[in-house]
């Protein structure tokens, strides 16, 4: 590669602060949230125009149940629930599984609120773009913004960034997994998935993806599979998860361009083969579509423990838990399709022609397949300890974990809880003088439970 050199130029200093959290997902905004309430001056830069990540950006308004796997007893509280109870409860809806559907706009103006009344100082438009470290510490990271170049300093840096922008710079350790989850290209379509027979002149309910695979080689489309979802007070509104985009890496520059393009192609095929095969009462139409493509899995990066899936689903107790989740460990990819784990030991795997399989992966590994099965998994604070630098704490889908036990933990109500305990660290971190591998694990789950988090008590 060719180079070009930039002459030594001085960069203003545009905010200090004890903690700066790059990245505006819930996971990042939870994370400055906690921080600020236990007494830090924070600050949070993010890239687009609001909070949310793929929740709101992405269009992705699910978050799972925060209830035990029986439904018998709440193991996720927190931020994730006080969020919830914030949403206008025309905004949301509680599904007989007990996941909330929101509207991205309201969760949106949520996760605003929070920051700001926390005292978290903002910075949207702001996209992180290098650090500067010496003596394994982060001195200063660098950002872009309509102000120019500006260096922020802070004493312990959270990076929220999914990607693991941050970990990247910094030389951690890293991977992908031997088959990366692919992303989706999220949107929202007006009309109601039904196929018109012309034999019989009838509609029938039908999946828009299933119409899709009828017609793949007029199409041009390869075989997918997906879901959809109805949003609170949209009713004739589909959230449309059925656009996987195959043998992408969407943390390198070329793949996540191919993927926007390829994605947003996908998206118009749906809508067409609707107005083409599917109810002529409907008026399809594309109503509304992500600001980016749906990112499931990119690099991971080597801490301390990796999540291992055996431990987590059968429930091996930690000193330092910073996590209580139920979601099964749910592993998509183009040759399988989606694979779900259940703590009770079965699986259930639909394949990309939409043919079901299960098993009982207790089985196969040799473990009793009687008696009572845990309704809850958990996951210690050894997971987020890196071993590079002093002053830094990685929370978000870039987390140390086998594909399984990644397929669990990268839903949101389990991130969210991961962006907690990083704040929670990145706090005691400060106020103790202590780097991020000195911590006491087991303090940060005590300090998390004390402020009503995670249920962990
Ligand atoms: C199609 C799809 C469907 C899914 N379905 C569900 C579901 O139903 N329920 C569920 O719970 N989970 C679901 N997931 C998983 C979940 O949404 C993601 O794993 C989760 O949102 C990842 O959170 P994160 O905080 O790690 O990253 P992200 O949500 O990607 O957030 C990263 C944030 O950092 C910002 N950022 C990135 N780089 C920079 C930078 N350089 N400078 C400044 N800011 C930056 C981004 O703008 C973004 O706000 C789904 C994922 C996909 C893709």
């Amino acid at each position: 590669m060719a180079y070009i050199s930039v002459p030594e130029r001085q960069i203003p200093i545009i905010y200090e602060a004890d903690v700066c959290v790059v990245g505006g997902s819930a996971t990042g905004v939870f994370a400055a949230v906690r921080a600020a309430r236990l007494g830090a001056k924070v600050v949070i830069v993010e890239k687009t125009n609001c909070f949310g990540g793929n929740a709101t950006n992405g269009l992705m308004a699910v978050w799972h149940s925060l209830m035990s796997t029986d439904l018998k007893t709440q193991v996720i509280a927190g931020l994730t629930d006080e969020a919830c109870d914030r949403l206008h409860p025309f905004d949301v809806r509680v599904d007989g599984a007990k996941s909330h559907i929101f509207n991205p706009c309201d969760m949106k103006c949520v996760l605003d609120d929070m920051c700001r009344e926390s005292g978290v100082k903002i910075y949207f438009h702001t996209v992180y773009a290098g650090l500067s470290a010496e003596d394994d510490e982060i001195k200063a990271v660098f950002v872009e913004n309509k102000d120019g170049r500006g260096a922020i300093k802070a004493k312990f840096f959270i990076d929220a960034t999914g990607d693991g922008d941050l970990c990247r710079d910094l030389g951690v350790e890293r991977y992908t997994n031997s088959k990366i989850q692919p992303p989706s290209y999220v949107f929202l379509l007006q009309g109601k998935d039904r196929a018109y027979d012309p034999i019989t002149g009838q509609c029938f309910e039908a999946d828009a993806c299933s119409i899709l695979n009828a017609h793949k080689e007029e199409f041009d489309v390869e075989q997918d599979h997906g879901w959809s979802n109805t949003l609170p007070g949209h009713e004739n509104l589909s959230m449309r998860v059925d656009t996987h985009i195959f043998y992408v890496q969407c943390a390198e520059a070329d793949d996540l361009t191919k993927a926007e393009l390829v994605g947003r192609q996908k998206m118009r095929k749906i809508c067409r083969v609707l107005r083409k095969y599917g109810d002529p009462t409907e008026r399809y139409a594309i109503v509304n579509d992500a600001s980016y493509v749906g990112i499931r899995d990119t690099y991971h990066y080597k801490t301390k423990y990796a999540a291992d899936y055996i431990d987590m689903f059968t429930c091996q107790p930690h000193e330092d838990c910073i996590l209580r989740g139920t979601y099964s460990g749910d592993v998509q990819n183009e040759v399988d399709g989606t694979t779900w784990m259940d703590l009770n030991g079965t699986y259930t795997r639909m394949d990309p022609y939409g043919r079901w399989f299960s098993g009982n992966w207790r089985a196969e590994a040799g473990l009793p397949t009687d008696g009572e099965m845990p309704t809850y998994y958990t996951l210690p604070f050894k997971t987020l300890v890196q071993e590079k630098c002093k002053n830094m704490i990685a929370a978000g889908r870039m987390v140390n974990a086998d594909p399984v036990a990644f397929g669990a933990v990268r839903v949101m109500v389990n991130l969210n809880q991961i962006g907690e305990a990083a704040g929670v660290a990145a706090y005691l971190a400060v106020s103790q003088n202590k780097s991020v591998q000195e911590l006491d694990g087991a303090e940060v789950a005590r300090t998390l439970s004390k402020g009503g988090s995670a249920n962990l008590g």
